[in-house]
């Protein structure tokens, strides 16, 4: 009989993908990875949360530079180099695909160029410029991640409407952009237009931006946006949305149905992202879809014996790269034997990197009220911050949810300087299943961002101190 050649076979080298085939590599499972891109890395790494954040970096910089005279420093005609721009970002990007390359290398993992499809029965084929090949594994790990959604009738094409693959490529800073979707994608890049310069306006059909937040927390952003003129239309509608030939135009159907015609030089489409499971060979297996999405149990097995779904392809998880890489453990550690912890989903952190910017984690007000729980709410404003004061970032707020009875720690959601490293306390308390009160005993360093947290903690009882 002819013996399987490989424990484990990952289809895509995203976050999810590569991190669940260099775990398998440590585990000693004969692994091998597929991907058909030229470069490692997947969305995350290639077009999504790398180059997005090396260029919010670069633009809290400028902001700097344009704003120096507030602290004393005086800059003659700073200039923004924009190609220049583009190419540190596309340095980081490329570094750290080749990273990925060197660390698959190191756990001995096999890397295979082509585009991968189920073949049933453990096995899959491989298209690529040299031809078509079947391999075989005893387990199969799909991690095909995700691509952006486009609004009917639309294309992107590089110019005038983009998503977040074509907006990243841009050379020249754009006069104008009009931003469909308020989720996380969208306003990250009308933050960072909006520092660089562009005139932002964003469209957003749901009654508030950044939905899934803490409804105290899109009312901040959406406050703050407008401060810095971004124009924020929520509950909105873009239709008939056409091109000039020297930009985009099209119909804004306001909250109150009142009708506008907008034009910009350019417009993203960030509309949600659809997972990549059409023409993956589905059909051969006994998988289940959620609308277009794998069902997974809590190992991320699916019903097809020995193949598992991770990352943005699965249902019921959000698409974030620490979920996909999550995934990817739970789903290794179950293949290799070892303890498989199933993902909390109330404790998955959710990070966005506008200014000001978001960090949350667990239950939302609304959603804690919802569940029937008795809630106490902790509000510490980063005003009564003395870091934040000395970065000259004080908006916004740490807000605690808790259970009243217990003290159990149910959400914690923040808006405002380094939001999204400082929801790691919040992280940490909520899986070491600390109270309010084990918080609130935990020294604090000053002066420090993080004492806005634990002031928050401490805002639960009625015990701030700065505020
Ligand atoms: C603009 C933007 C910013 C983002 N910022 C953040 C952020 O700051 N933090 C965060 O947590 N998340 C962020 N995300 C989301 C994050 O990028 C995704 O959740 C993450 O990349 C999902 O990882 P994955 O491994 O599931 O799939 P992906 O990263 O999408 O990788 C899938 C890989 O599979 C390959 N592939 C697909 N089909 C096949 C096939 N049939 N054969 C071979 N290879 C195939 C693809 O080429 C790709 O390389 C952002 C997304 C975008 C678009």
């Amino acid at each position: 009989m002819k013996p399987v050649p490989y424990d484990l076979i990952v289809i895509g080298s995203g976050p999810g993908g590569y991190s669940a085939a260099i775990r398998a590599g440590q585990y000693g499972l004969k692994t091998a990875l597929i991907e058909k891109q030229g470069r490692l890395g997947g969305t995350c790494l290639l077009v999504g949360c790398i180059p997005t954040k090396a260029l919010l970096q670069t633009a809290d910089v400028w902001q700097r530079f344009v704003h120096s005279e507030d602290e004393g420093i005086h800059c003659e005609n700073p200039r923004l180099d924009f190609p220049k721009v583009k190419e540190r970002k596309d340095g980081i990007v490329g570094k750290h695909s080749n990273g990925v390359a060197l660390l698959l290398k190191r756990a001995k993992v096999e890397r295979i160029a082509g585009y991968a499809t189920l073949a049933g029965g453990g096995k899959v084929e491989v298209q690529s410029g040299t031809g078509t090949q079947t391999l075989e594994a005893r387990n199969i790990i799909i991690a095909t991640g995700s691509e952006a959604r486009m609004l009917p009738g639309l294309e992107p094409d590089a110019e005038f409407i983009l998503t977040n693959v074509e907006i990243l490529d841009l050379t020249a800073v754009p006069k104008s952009l009009i931003v469909i979707g308020a989720g996380a994608v969208g306003v990250e890049f009308a933050s960072m237009f909006r520092r660089f310069g562009t005139d932002v306006t964003v469209v957003e059909m749901l009654p508030r931006a950044v939905p899934v937040e803490d409804e105290d927390i899109s009312k901040e952003l959406e406050r703050s946006f407008r401060k810095q003129k971004i124009r924020v239309e929520t509950g909105a509608r873009a239709e008939n949305i056409r091109k000039t030939g020297e930009g985009v135009r099209l119909t804004l159907t306001t909250r109150d149905g009142k009708q506008e015609e907008l034009e910009a030089e350019k417009l993203l489409v960030a509309v949600g992202r659809k997972p990549n499971t059409a023409n993956i060979g589905l059909e051969k297996t006994r998988i289940e879809l959620d609308r277009g999405f794998l069902r997974v149990d809590g190992h991320q097995q699916t019903a097809e014996p020995g193949v598992y779904a991770i990352g943005d392809v699965v249902a019921g998880t959000p698409q974030l790269a620490h979920v996909a890489t999550r995934e990817g453990m739970i789903a290794v550690a179950h293949i290799a034997g070892k303890a498989a912890v199933p993902i909390n989903r109330n404790r998955i952190p959710g990070c966005t990197y506008t200014e000001p910017g978001i960090g949350s984690v667990g239950l939302t007000e609304a959603q804690a009220r919802a569940q029937g729980r008795q809630v106490r709410v902790g509000r510490f404003p980063f005003a009564g911050n003395s870091r934040a004061t000395i970065l000259g970032h004080h908006e916004g707020f740490v807000k605690v949810v808790a259970d009243e009875k217990y003290g159990e720690i149910l959400g914690v959601h923040i808006i405002g300087p380094e939001a999204f490293e400082l929801i790691g306390e919040a992280v940490a308390a909520m899986e070491a299943e600390a109270t309010v009160e084990v918080m609130m005993q935990a020294i604090h360093a000053h002066p420090t961002l993080y004492e806005a947290v634990g002031e928050a903690f401490n805002a639960v009882y009625g015990l701030a101190i700065n505020a």
